[in-house]
């Protein structure tokens, strides 16, 4: 395999910047829709409601700066969320042009031309924090975009924010998961230095629940966010899991985006049916893989992946085999194939998704030279039980609609409280769990911080 022919295809950009000249054209098929106190459609089907006619028509003005700052007053990710969104199923999927049968106005691709305009420019994007006489102490937990959202909103709110950040760099699964043709980094760094120049302290290297209790934390801060995701892959649980060539999907994907690809092989088998299962089967067609199939043990129509990114899959070369249940992986050292069985679809007694059943005598095998599995996330429970009065479902955060916990100073929201959703939803629960913070904790008696979380600042 020409390795490096293949790797420029699997960074390459999905969703390229346009031009100046391709952005003026584009920004003037938009209709402004909007009528009688009604927003556009598109800002109804954006979780973080962007003014997307108000700045498309400060595109066409010729001002991007004023298009990135109502872009960035709604959304402090809205540059990274430009090129990660799924504006199919969002903004440019709820278009009136689409209705219309024609091709929706670049929504995604227009927000990242302001953006990065504006971005490169290094104008001010955030207006100046507000004057706030009792500023609230509050610790946020996890530098992904639920904590980064809530840390900005709160510093726009005019109260001291530290965020929490085990890992050495801010970003959550941005920098680790997304596919590397959507966004490898940027622009994050530099939304994160805005976010910064609104006066958030930021401690990388500091893992809440090792390096500093919860409940220290707690004690320390006039309320909590948590904003720590989910974990790791959930293990495969079968005869040959480790074997030579069997990855878990989000180790996979960090390979990737840590410019060291996992050599592949020709045939390379995706066991789940998500949008991380689609994302790794795009990623081993881009780098290279001949035949790539996808294991599914429901049919097409159960797959919880977006449509338009299975069939985006589909054209460029990605095979699926529905209705099919991976038993055992065969191999020596080296995985060489896949035993699977066919399924059928039985009704659920609990009224939930049917049920994929085996069907006997129906034993088959894939050929593998590598296979990656996608099956699900696990919640970050050690973490999440340590404080006892916070309550989990099913491995969630419950939250009430101010996404405070069953524990009245802390609050959480992202993949922590949905499960796994999008970062623009993640966005989303960070702004809107700050402004209920800011209207429902009343500053407490201040307290020294513990020597565990000192020293530790912007490591
Ligand atoms: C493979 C994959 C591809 C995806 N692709 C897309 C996409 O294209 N578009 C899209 O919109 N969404 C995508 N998503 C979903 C999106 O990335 C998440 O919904 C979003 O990142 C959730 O943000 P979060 O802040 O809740 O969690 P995370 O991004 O997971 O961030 C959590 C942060 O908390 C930190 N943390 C955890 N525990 C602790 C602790 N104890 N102490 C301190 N810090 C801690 C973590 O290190 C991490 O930085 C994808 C997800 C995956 C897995
Ligand atoms: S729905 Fe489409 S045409 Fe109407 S305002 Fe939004 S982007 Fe413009």
């Amino acid at each position: 395999m020409d390795i490096s022919v293949d790797m420029r295809s699997v960074y390459e950009e999905e969703r390229p910047r346009l031009t100046d000249e391709q952005a003026l054209l584009e920004a003037t098929r938009c209709l402004e829709c909007g009528r009688d106190g009604r927003p556009a459609p598109c800002i109804e089907a954006c979780p973080t409601q962007i003014d997307i006619p108000g700045f498309i028509r400060a595109i066409r003005e010729g001002d991007p700066l004023t298009s990135a700052r109502l872009i960035f007053a709604a959304n402090v990710l809205g540059g990274t969320c430009a090129r990660v969104c799924p504006v199919e199923a969002l903004c440019e999927g709820a278009c009136v042009l689409t209705h219309e049968k024609r091709r929706p106005v670049a929504i995604g691709r227009l927000q990242r031309y302001a953006t990065d305009a504006a971005l490169e420019a290094g104008a001010a994007i955030h207006p100046r924090p507000r004057q706030t006489q009792q500023p609230l102490r509050v610790g946020v937990v996890g530098a992904g975009p639920a904590g980064l959202a809530c840390a900005a909103e709160l510093a726009r709110l005019g109260h001291q924010v530290t965020v929490y950040e085990a890992r050495p760099e801010p970003g959550g699964l941005v920098v680790s998961a997304i596919a590397p043709y959507k966004q490898m980094v940027a622009p994050l760094p530099q939304e994160v230095e805005a976010i910064r120049a609104l006066g958030v302290t930021f401690r990388f290297n500091t893992r809440i629940g090792q390096d500093v209790s919860l409940a220290t934390l707690e004690a320390q801060h006039d309320a909590l966010f948590l904003g720590v995701g989910m974990d790791g892959d959930v293990p495969l649980e079968m005869e040959g899991a480790d074997l030579e060539g069997v990855w878990p999907s989000l180790r996979f994907i960090e390979r990737i985006k840590a410019l060291h690809p996992p050599p592949l092989g020709d045939q390379v088998v995706v066991i789940g049916g998500g949008n991380t299962a689609i994302d790794v089967a795009r990623e081993a067609v881009r780098l290279g893989a001949r035949h790539v199939t996808v294991l599914y043990r429901r049919t097409e129509a159960e797959m919880p992946a977006f449509r338009h990114e299975v069939e985006a899959a589909r054209e460029e070369g990605v095979q699926f085999e529905w209705l099919t249940l991976p038993v055992r992986l065969l191999g020596e050292v080296r995985v060489q194939g896949v035993e699977c069985m066919r399924t059928r679809l039985v009704p659920d007694p609990s009224g939930g998704r049917p049920r994929p059943q085996v069907v006997e005598g129906t034993a088959f095998v894939v050929p593998a030279d590598a296979v990656i599995f996608a099956i699900g996330q696990q919640p970050r429970t050690d973490l999440l039980t340590s404080l006892p009065s916070i309550r989990l479902e099913h491995g969630r955060v419950w939250v009430d609609e101010n996404f405070r916990t069953t524990h009245p100073r802390v609050f959480a929201g992202g993949d922590c409280v949905n499960g796994g959703g999008t970062v623009v939803e993640a966005v989303q629960h960070g702004k809107l769990a700050a402004r209920a913070i800011d209207r429902l904790i009343t500053p407490r008696r201040r307290t020294k911080p513990s020597p565990a979380t000192d020293g530790k600042e912007d490591a």
